[in-house]
C-alpha cells in the first residue's frame, strides 16, 4: 500500500482506474463518467476525457472539422480550375493565330504564353501539387507587370483584384486544408464557425435581411431564427453560438411582419 500524500484527497487515492488498477483515479469522463488515471486522462479544450472519448468526433470537433476537409477540393479550387482552361483555351488561340496570321506581334506573343502558363500553374492547383499554392500568387503579379507594360496604367487598376483574391486563397483555411498544409486550432475555430456553428441561425439572420424588402420571407426567416435561438447552447461541445443573430433575426423578421401586415392592410382599405 502506498501512503497517502496530503495533496491527494483518500477518496481519489483508494479507487483504482478500471484500466489500469496499479493506478489512482485522478476524475470522471466529462462525456461518460468513466474513471480515467494519468494514463487515460486527455484533456481536449480544457475539459478532461477518458481517452475513447477524447477521439469522438463530438468533443474534438476540431480535428474532426480538420480530418473532413483535409485533402479535399473547397470552391476556391474549382474555381481556379475553371479560370485554368479558360486560359489555357485563351493561350492557345493567341498562339495559334500569331502562328498563322502573325499580326499580334510581340504583345500577342507574350499574352498567349502568360496565358498558358497561368492556366498550367492552376491545372496544378487543381491537381494539388504543393509549389502551385504560392505559383498561383505569382500569375497575376506576372500578368499585372505584363499588362502594365502593354496597357499602361489603367489595365493596372483592373488587374489588382487577381492579386487580392489570390493571396486571399493562400490564406484560405478550407483551402490550407486541401493542400494538407498544418493549420492552427485558432484558424480551425474560425472556419468551423463559419461553417458549422449553428447554420440555422446564420441563414434566419441572413433571410431576414431579404425579408425587409420582400414580406413573404418574413415567416421562413422568423422560423429559422426561432430554431437557431433554441439550439444555442454555449456550454456543449461543441458549443453552439450565434444567439445574437438568431435574437437580430427574430427581431427584424417581425419588423417586417409588422410593417409588411400594415403596408397590405393599408393598400386593402384603399381599395376598398
Ligand atoms: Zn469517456
Ligand atoms: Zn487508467
Amino acid at each position: 500500500m502506498e501512503s497517502l500524500s496530503p495533496a491527494q484527497p483518500p477518496a481519489a487515492s483508494e479507487a483504482r482506474c478500471p484500466a489500469h488498477p496499479q493506478k489512482a483515479v485522478l476524475g470522471a469522463c466529462a462525456r461518460c463518467g468513466t474513471f480515467f488515471c494519468e494514463y487515460d486522462r486527455e484533456t481536449v479544450d480544457g475539459k478532461d476525457y477518458c481517452d475513447t472519448c477524447a477521439e469522438h468526433p463530438d468533443v474534438d470537433y476540431l480535428e474532426a472539422f480538420r480530418l473532413k476537409y483535409w485533402g479535399k477540393r473547397d470552391a476556391w479550387t474549382w474555381l481556379v480550375g475553371l479560370g485554368a482552361l479558360i486560359n489555357l483555351a485563351v493561350g492557345a488561340i493567341l498562339l495559334a493565330n500569331e502562328l498563322v496570321n502573325k499580326d499580334l506581334g510581340n504583345a500577342g506573343l507574350l499574352l498567349g504564353l502568360t496565358s498558358l502558363v497561368g492556366g498550367g500553374v492552376g491545372v496544378c492547383f487543381w491537381v494539388g501539387m504543393p509549389f502551385a499554392r504560392l505559383a498561383l500568387c505569382f500569375v497575376p503579379i506576372i500578368s499585372l507587370i505584363i499588362s502594365g507594360f502593354i496597357a499602361g496604367a489603367e489595365a493596372v487598376g483592373r488587374s489588382i483584384w487577381p492579386v487580392i483574391i489570390t493571396l486571399s486563397i493562400y490564406n484560405n483555411t478550407r483551402n490550407k486544408l486541401f493542400f494538407k498544409e498544418e493549420v492552427s486550432r485558432e484558424a480551425l475555430q474560425k472556419a468551423w464557425h463559419l461553417f458549422h456553428n449553428n447554420t440555422v441561425a446564420r441563414a434566419g439572420f441572413m433571410l431576414s435581411f431579404l425579408a425587409l424588402l420582400i414580406g413573404f420571407v418574413a415567416p421562413i426567416s422568423l422560423l429559422c431564427s426561432i430554431i437557431g435561438l433554441r439550439r444555442v447552447n454555449p456550454t456543449a461541445t461543441p458549443p453552439v453560438g450565434r444567439k445574437g443573430q438568431a435574437i437580430a433575426g427574430i427581431v427584424l423578421s417581425s419588423v417586417s411582419i409588422v410593417g409588411w401586415g400594415l403596408f397590405w392592410a393599408v393598400v386593402k382599405l384603399k381599395l376598398i
